[in-house]
């Protein structure tokens, strides 16, 4: 196909230099076939369903051959793992293929996931399993469905390649697209080996490729760690009102765009449980879904570090303390939107605080309350009817009632209709719930790709209503509900 061979591609991250990670050569999976992709994605990167039904396509995906001719590229980086620092982390199951350009002129970084070992493997296989790269594959399509910053994923190869894991499994391939791989870690790596002129090359290759408008700044540098401030707490704030708990944020895992990047044992809430730990390793529970906004700090710190020989520790220290002031503007706008105010108003947080309480004390689905307040017109906010809408979700009337009340206290002299438009366009019905997440795998495995296309259906665009897969909005069973994963994968 000759729209993988040349005009398309370039690849200038392999060309800074042996500091920045090793050329590899991928080990092709046994059989590898595309289990399914992304037609919406392809197609704002120019390529047909011809080119993704390609053979050359088929065998990119099982590592069979290289983009382009062009060698691919393991990542050297390293970075704070539960707070510890870790020097021996780098792509080890996963290699860079090269850079794609749309044809609006994007570039698009293309990385094989599972593609074999390579020299940041330590003791692992270089493999990645069918069940973690579909998890994968759903998050970053439920991530751009509900508009939250995110690495997207191109398509997936399945193989008969078995994977030792808890239990045998089958090794898969996900090609994750973005328009950078830059981590956190990164930065850490070249700062904690010394490597201070590679870590300005690196800055100033972020500059050039992702912010070149920073390059006229008067501190480039400072103003480069300012956009990665503000678009993480834009991020972390995003989690935060849809309810969404990344589980290992270690900075390894924190892209330098602001985007939900390496996607493990996450969670999307089912009932709100504020101290919701997902990941079964985190025994601390450090990233816990409430630490995630202190955790972010913790990061853009680490990073900050990082950054002492390009930068005024003086200068450094302003720009982190601006972390906050960010989160808590991002975070109460999407709040505000979620309960469809327009604007903000004294006792504002205070409304979101009772709610909070509320929805935890009676352990309420999170993102079924929403979508149900998206539908109660003002008026009827306070007659019986729109009580019994939750009445299967809280028992404790009274308090539902005083909450209400103060609720339609706040919004009765807004638009009605206006007012559910936005709620509607802000609280989605579909999640990715654990549940759903398990049951599109269980038939993966079993060769029936139908629930993950059913899926993908309604999260791709989670604010429709979806007759049809109505069920995929249900409140999961007691026993299927915040399920914890391992890291395993
Ligand atoms: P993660 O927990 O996914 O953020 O991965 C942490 C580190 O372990 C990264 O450096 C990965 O490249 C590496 N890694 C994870 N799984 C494997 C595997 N199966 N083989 C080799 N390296 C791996
Ligand atoms: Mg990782
Ligand atoms: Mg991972």
């Amino acid at each position: 196909m000759a729209v993988f061979n040349g005009e398309h591609i370039r690849f200038s991250f392999s060309q800074l230099g042996s500091a920045f990670g090793k050329s590899v050569t991928p080990t092709p999976l046994d059989n590898g076939r595309i289990l399914t992709y992304d037609a919406t994605l392809a197609e704002k990167l120019g390529l047909t369903d011809a080119d993704i039904k390609s053979d050359t396509f088929r065998a990119l995906l099982s590592a069979e051959q290289p983009l382009a001719g062009r060698t691919p590229f393991a990542m050297k980086y390293t970075g704070h793992q539960f707070g510890q620092y870790n020097p021996a982390l780098g792509d080890g199951r996963g290699v860079l293929l090269g850079e794609w350009r749309d044809n609006s002129g994007t570039l698009w970084d293309w990385h094989l996931k599972g593609a074999g070992k390579t020299p940041y493997s330590r003791h692992g296989d270089g493999r990645a399993v069918l069940r973690s790269t579909l998890r994968e594959y759903l998050a970053s399509t439920a991530m751009r469905g509900l508009g939250i910053p995110t690495t997207h994923a191109l398509a997936m190869a399945t193989s008969d390649t078995p994977v030792m894991r808890e239990r045998m499994e089958t090794a898969a391939t996900l090609l994750r697209v973005t328009e950078s791989h830059v981590r956190f870690g990164h930065f850490e790596y070249l700062f904690f080996s010394q490597q201070h002129d590679a870590l300005r090359t690196l800055a100033d290759y972020v500059i050039a490729r992702h912010f070149p408008e920073l390059a006229k700044a008067e501190q480039p540098y400072a103003a480069l760690l300012q956009e990665i401030v503000e678009r993480t707490a834009g991020m972390i704030a995003q989690w935060q009102a849809v309810g969404f708990n990344h589980g290992v944020m270690n900075t390894d895992n924190m892209s330098i765009l602001g985007q939900t990047f390496d996607y493990g044992p996450y969670a999307f809430l089912d009932d709100f449980n504020p101290s919701n730990i997902c990941n079964h390793t985190d025994h601390t529970g450090r990233y816990a879904f409430n630490q995630q906004p202190a955790i972010g700090l913790w990061n853009l710190s680490a990073l900050g570090y990082a950054f002492t020989p390009l930068l005024d520790s003086a200068v450094i220290n302003d720009i982190l303390g601006g972390y906050e002031h960010h989160l808590q503007v991002a975070y109460s706008k999407a709040m505000r939107d979620k309960l469809g105010l327009s604007d903000a108003q004294q006792g504002d947080s205070h409304l979101f605080n009772a709610l909070f309480s509320l929805l935890e004390s009676e352990g309420v689905d999170y993102t079924l309350f929403f979508r149900r307040l998206s539908e109660i017109e003002n008026d009827a906010l306070l007659t019986a009817p729109s009580l019994s809408q939750f009445s299967d979700m809280i028992a404790d009337t009274d308090s539902l009632s005083e909450w209400l009340s103060d609720y339609h206290q706040r919004i009765h002299h807004l638009d009605s209709l206006e007012r559910l438009n936005r709620m509607r366009a802000t609280n989605p019905g579909f999640i990715l719930r654990n549940s759903l997440a398990q049951q599109a795998i269980d038939a993966a495995e079993q060769g029936n790709m139908q629930p993950t296309h059913d899926l993908i259906t309604v999260l791709a665009d989670p604010f429709d209503a979806h007759p049809a897969l109505a069920h995929l909005a249900q409140r999961p069973a007691e026993e299927d509900k915040d399920l914890t994963l391992s890291c395993s994968s």
